[in-house]
């Protein structure tokens, strides 16, 4: 018989453990590590003498200053005592959790030698790590290793800037050709066909054509401003044109609204797709949206669909979604899908085990499957990769989606630009690079690997789930919750909206005093949620006395909610908790 359940292995090694169980091990390689980061230096140039002597380090104002400092460690130390304690299991709160090692000493170590993967001038190394862990996340989401590109940001929000970056790009050079076709009278193609065109015909056509660059930035919105190129536009196609519209699911995560807004494309260019009564981005409001887009001449700049929602964790039809934009597509409109995965594209490390029907519905694994089918995608390593802050990725199915600029000709598909040119932020760490690489070689990024965890996480909330219905018969869970988010509220018979909101205001404040147990909380609102409310609170029969319902949150992220070797069972100790503060408010 094995010592450590094969289940458990990769938490088990990979995690230093809620009581820092891994502490000797960890330390032995910290020592290590940094004893390496010395020899390097002394080993590189070992003829060039030392500038600080015995002598200087014998000084007694020398040594002053390093207790000072020592004091001052102490100091930091002692304020980061009173942070969130994310590493607890008790920690369910927000998309945080533990750090996996391997992600930790690929941070560090990159700390250690601070390269700025701007350019492979200042990271030689770092530049590579790049490269390969953004080939291990792509071939993750299913994507065709070899043809795939993307870079790391700082997270998901830069992530889902510079992919919508890149379709205003493709679609600003296909109307500034179209135009320049149409004003030297040989197309009779319309506005809408030239903003949906790939790449794949481009070069053909500007090569035909061979227009002057003056000639295609005139044209040009990114080059000019759209108050200078539509009056042109409009005057060619002799219409009124709009501006594009980008299609993003009602639970809009905020960076959409930023995204708009930074690229000029005015915020009544967001138009938000419908939710279903499970909260997932209906198909048919979706197909109505893109019709009436088109009948109004505005283009279809992008499709987001969401894999992994930021506030139930659910997962889109991306299979059906495409199949919609397929359908276009058939019809000479390519319309640029990108799946915002900040929270859930690590889900895609589930796919291709037997066991993971235990814990995502087969709905679910088509739509992570389909990924591959898409444009670009966003996956933030920071969140469900156990990965430390800050670190999200932008991958783009293939080398022509990639290109962007802002600055050079827009016009012309340039290869080989720096990185600099291609990523919207400047300087870049490679400490998330590193880390994500450093996983994905150690823990892997398959089902027996990452899969393996974030199956537990899963198993973890269902559990949970069905501690608090076997104990709390008012506990009522909101639809949608399909992976590791479970959001609830209690609610008795009758109880209106605004009633049962309050109670989850105050089990949010005291669960950190009581327990303890860490949890967020969320404001569902009719606006967004309309469908799925209306039946939810159907449940308990509730009056409607507000527009929304707050309800709480809880991310089952850490891996060790649910160990069989912990004194204290955490799901229970949680509805015990519950139990407790679901009575006192009653006595208030
Ligand atoms: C977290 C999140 C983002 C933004 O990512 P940051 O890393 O916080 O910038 C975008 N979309 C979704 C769905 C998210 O959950």
């Amino acid at each position: 018989m094995s010592l450590c359940d094969p289940e458990e292995v990769a938490l088990k090694t990979f995690f230093l453990g809620p009581q820092a169980e891994n502490a000797s091990w960890v330390l032995d390689e910290v020592e290590m590590i940094f004893r390496h980061w010395f020899q390097w230096r002394r080993r590189l140039f070992p003829k060039d003498g030392v500038a600080i002597s015995e002598k200087d380090q014998k000084e007694i104002s020398y040594q002053e200053k390093q207790k000072q400092f020592r004091d001052l460690l102490h100091n930091l130390l002692n304020r980061y005592e009173k942070e969130v304690p994310k590493f607890s299991p008790r920690y369910i709160g927000h998309m945080v959790s533990e750090t996996s090692l391997p992600a930790l000493f690929g941070h560090m170590i990159t700390l250690l030698h601070n390269p700025n993967n701007i350019s492979g001038e200042v990271s030689k190394v770092g530049a590579l790590l790049e490269k390969e862990a953004i080939a291990f996340l792509s071939e993750m989401l299913g994507f065709d290793v070899s043809l795939a590109q993307g870079h790391f940001t700082s997270g998901g929000t830069v992530a889902n800037i510079e992919a919508l970056w890149r379709a205003r790009f493709r679609m600003d050079h296909w109307l500034a050709l179209g135009c320049y076709e149409r004003s030297i009278g040989f197309s009779s193609r319309d506005l809408i066909e030239y903003a949906h065109r790939g790449w794949k015909d481009f070069k053909k056509v500007k090569d035909l054509l061979s227009p002057e660059d003056s000639e295609l930035r005139f044209f040009s919105f990114v080059a000019n401003a759209p108050w200078r190129s539509v009056p042109e536009i409009e005057k060619v196609f002799g219409q009124d044109f709009k501006g594009p519209v980008v299609l993003v699911p009602n639970n809009k995560h905020y960076s959409w609204q930023k995204a708009v807004s930074l690229l000029g494309l005015g915020e009544t260019s967001l138009w938000s797709v419908a939710l279903d009564p499970k909260g997932q981005l209906c198909i048919k409001d979706l197909q109505d949206k893109i019709k009436k887009a088109l009948l109004q001449q505005r283009p279809v700049l992008m499709v987001v669909s969401v894999a992994g929602t930021t506030e139930l964790g659910e997962i889109d039809s991306i299979d059906e979604v495409q199949d919609v934009l397929d359908s276009y597509k058939e019809k000479g409109i390519e319309i640029w899908h990108h799946v915002d995965g900040a929270y859930g594209g690590f889900f895609c490390s589930l796919l291709g085990d037997p066991y993971t029907e235990e814990v995502l519905q087969v709905k679910d694994q088509k739509a992570l499957k389909s990924i591959s089918r898409t444009h670009s995608v966003t996956i933030d390593p920071h969140k469900l990769g156990y990965v430390p802050f800050s670190c999200g990725a932008i991958i783009v199915h293939n080398e022509e989606d990639y290109e962007t600029s802002s600055f050079s000709a827009p016009y012309v598909l340039q290869k080989n630009l720096n990185t600099w040119m291609r990523t919207l932020e400047g300087s870049r760490s490679a400490t998330g690079a590193a880390a994500t690489w450093l996983t994905a070689l150690s823990i892997g990024l398959g089902p027996h690997g990452y899969g393996r965890i974030i199956r537990r996480s899963i198993w973890s909330k269902m559990q949970l789930e069905e501690q608090m219905k076997k104990e709390i018969a008012e506990a009522y869970f909101v639809p949608g919750c399909t992976t590791n988010i479970l959001c609830f509220c209690i609610a008795f018979k009758g109880e209106s909206l605004s009633e049962v909101s309050r109670r989850s205001e105050y089990l949010y404040e005291q669960f950190p005093l009581s327990g303890p147990f860490y949890v967020s909380r969320t404001v569902l609102k009719f606006e967004n949620y309309g469908e799925l409310l209306k039946k939810f609170i159907q449940l308990w029969e509730a009056p409607i006395d507000q527009d929304s319902l707050c309800v709480l949150r809880l991310v089952l992220m850490n891996p060790f909610f649910t160990s069989k070797e912990t004194q204290i069972s955490f799901p229970e100790a949680f509805v015990h908790t519950l139990k407790e503060l679901i009575l006192k408010f009653s006595q208030k």
